[in-house]
Order: structure tokens, then C-alpha cells, then sequence
């Protein structure tokens, strides 16, 4: 199977793959609507941060299916093929995070999350919002990210 490039860097695979998908045998692949939203979110976001310092992608698009049985919100931006985790390999994820907002970069949502950086971007809704998540007793709890 050739590889699918969806951005200079980035592949469809990358952007798919899930080990539980795999496991558990899901088809995880994105209707044509939801392939679009990868490109952009791979040419105007993922491109950008990638000048920024290296990373891999742990979590891309993930079809409904996917997304419940990970037990994330039906209303996550993986959903719709708007976001993707990233995890820096040279530097830290706050770090990242750091670097992402000085670049002004146009992004829907950025997420310390835990060990990795949520990124999304949906072009009509750029919020340059930045949080970071904690895990709390009644759940996962976001707060601004300032420092
Ligand atoms: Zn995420």
C-alpha cells in the first residue's frame, strides 16, 4: 500500500492509526468530509508546529466508535478530524505549549494534556485558546495556561 500524504510531512496513517482501533477492530477511516478537516488541520497547523521543534502524532482522527470505546467525549475535536496529540521529542510539552502560543500559529485549542499536547484547528472558529488538564477526583478539570 503506497503511503497517502496529506501534508508535506504528515501521512494519512499517521493521522489514523490507533493500537486500539487495531485491537479492537474498528475501522477507523475517515469519511471524505472528515479527510478534508485532516488536510487542513496537517497544512495549516501540524506544518507549522513541525518548524517549531519535531514531534510524533499519539492520537489523530478517531471515528466515533473509536472515540467511546477510549471513553473521550462524543463531542471531541478527533472526532471530526480537527485535532490531533502530540507528543515533542526534543523538548517538554509545556514547552511546546509555550512556544506555540509566541508563534501567534492560528489554532482553535491548545491542551497540556498528560505527556502530550492536544492541538485543534477549525478555521471558522480560531480561539487561540490555551489550557492545561488535571486530573481532579470528580475528573479531568481544565485551567488557563499562563505561566
Ligand atoms: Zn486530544
Amino acid at each position: 500500500m503506497s503511503e497517502k500524504y496529506l501534508s508535506k510531512n504528515f501521512t494519512l496513517a499517521q493521522l489514523t492509526f490507533s493500537e486500539t482501533a487495531k485491537r479492537l477492530g474498528i475501522n477507523n477511516d475517515p469519511t471524505d468530509r472528515e479527510l478534508n478537516n485532516l488536510k487542513t488541520l496537517a497544512n495549516f497547523l501540524l506544518e507549522p508546529l513541525y518548524k517549531i521543534t519535531p514531534f510524533r502524532i499519539s492520537s489523530g482522527f478517531r471515528c466515533l466508535n473509536l472515540n467511546r470505546a477510549i471513553k473521550s467525549s462524543d463531542t471531541s475535536h478527533h472526532v471530526l478530524g480537527f485535532a490531533a496529540d502530540l507528543v515533542p521529542t526534543k523538548i517538554s510539552p509545556e514547552e511546546f505549549a509555550k512556544k506555540i502560543r509566541a508563534s501567534k500559529i492560528k489554532i482553535t485549542q491548545c491542551i497540556i494534556e498528560f505527556g502530550w499536547v492536544h492541538v485543534s484547528l477549525k478555521l471558522d472558529d480560531v480561539r487561540m485558546q490555551f489550557l492545561v488538564a488535571e486530573k481532579t477526583k470528580s475528573g479531568i478539570k481544565f485551567k488557563p495556561f499562563n505561566s
